[in-house]
């Protein structure tokens, strides 16, 4: 069982179900701390969310000893990044249903392969 950081028990959260393997995704990367796999419906032609293992709802809802986690992220992202060959990409945050997240389990958005020339 996962620590929980927000109102969603996680035994209801669809990310921390497919965390679990209850549902199945193909995994780009995973280790004890972070999981990565391809968006659903992607907005972009490489579109992966990198996702901690622990339920935390949002950006709004860290607390101090989040920052380890969220290095870990933004390093997952560069990573990956490279091992896909990309040479430009985005890394996104949605924050709360004003910030457009409509998943409550921390997630950041790497976003890339578009046209080298656009
Ligand atoms: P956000 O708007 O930041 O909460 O983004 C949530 C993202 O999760 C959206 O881009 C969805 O397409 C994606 N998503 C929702 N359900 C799944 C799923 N089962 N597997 C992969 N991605 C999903
Ligand atoms: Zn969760």
């Amino acid at each position: 069982m996962f620590h929980v950081s927000g109102f969603m028990n996680n035994d209801v959260c669809i990310f921390c179900k497919i965390i679990k393997h209850e549902i199945p995704t193909d995994f780009i990367y995973e280790d004890e701390r972070v999981v990565a796999f391809p968006d659903i419906k992607p907005s972009a032609p490489i579109h992966y969310l990198i996702v901690p293992k622990e339920h935390i709802q949002s950006i709004m809802y860290l607390k101090n000893n989040h920052q380890e986690i969220i290095s870990k992220m933004i390093f997952t992202a560069k990573m990956l990044a490279e091992k896909l060959g990309l040479s430009g990409y985005k890394l996104i945050f949605n924050v709360g249903r004003e910030g457009g997240q409509i998943i409550d389990h921390l997630h950041l958005h790497l976003l890339g392969g578009w046209d080298k020339k656009n």
